[in-house]
């Protein structure tokens, strides 16, 4: 599944291909990816110039002037800026056709991903409850330690809670909590306020790195390893149960936290 690294690459590699471009049609070859397609996508995009090419959590937004297409890539979905004559394939279910001779083409072959329509100056549902960007200045320890006191649920669920804060998967969990030495089940309002800015630190750094790593090409960010944008060498806990701990050669543990697998050294880790 693209995560919030594999997406930011996504917008990156976009943006030069799509912003001040006009949209000069709309294909969509079926009604709905996960939702529904809203009429407003194929009404109101044709003649606009996308204005921005924005990344909200995992969302991407083509922001025009009437309002923005809102894109999520679900489990599966890609989006490529491809020659306007490219042959169609199974899976590609949404064209819009640019100015520039080119289409932003939308393939997602298990539809877990959506196309979205967010009016000009209102905020869609999905994004209206959604913790601050990691990578922002409103997240740091401070927060994390605010918002955490009271809490009894693990410390990895916390992190992973999109109304704390966004885009922290399973693996950068795993990472930063072993990055920040903090054992993954235990009590978030139990975690202090320095080891909390450890662990933001540590989330911006993994997920910096991530997204450097993530390429320069708009394929790169799918690879069938679950992991993308990180080699596997890179990881000391995710993916790594069994195997002996990087830092003190303890076999790292393997949990589960709800139905998620959950990686930890229990030396390191505390
Ligand atoms: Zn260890």
């Amino acid at each position: 599944m693209p995560e919030l690294p594999e997406v930011e690459t996504t917008r990156r590699g976009l943006a030069p291909h799509v912003e001040g471009r006009r949209i000069t049609g709309v294909v969509l070859r079926r009604p709905d990816l996960r939702w529904p397609i809203p009429p407003e996508v194929a009404r109101e995009l044709p003649g606009q110039s996308v204005l921005s090419v924005r990344r909200r959590a995992k969302y991407l937004l083509l922001d025009t002037a009437p309002g923005s297409a809102v894109l999520h890539l679900g489990m599966s979905g890609m989006l490529r800026v491809l020659p306007a004559r490219t042959p169609v394939e199974t899976h590609d279910h949404v064209d819009l056709a640019l100015d520039s001779g080119r289409v932003l083409r939308f393939t997602d072959p298990r539809r877990f991903g959506c196309l979205l329509w967010q009016p000009a100056g209102e905020t869609h549902e999905l994004l209206a409850h959604l913790g601050p960007e990691p990578l922002s200045e409103d997240f740091d320890g401070d927060y994390l330690f605010e918002r955490s006191r009271g809490r009894k649920a693990p410390v990895k669920a916390f992190l992973m809670d999109q109304a704390i804060v966004v885009g922290v998967g399973n693996i950068y969990a795993a990472e930063s909590l072993f990055q920040a030495g903090i054992a993954p089940g235990r009590a978030a309002g139990s975690v202090s306020r320095e080891r909390y800015a450890r662990l933001a630190a540590a989330v911006k750094t993994i997920l910096a790195h991530a997204i450097t790593r993530g390429g320069t090409t708009l394929r790169d960010f799918l690879s069938p390893d679950g992991a993308p944008g990180y080699f596997e060498q890179e990881l000391f806990v995710y993916g790594r149960e069994g195997e002996p701990c990087k830092a003190c050669g303890r076999p790292i543990k393997d949990g589960r936290m709800g139905n998620r697998a959950t990686a930890w050294c229990s030396r390191c880790q505390r």
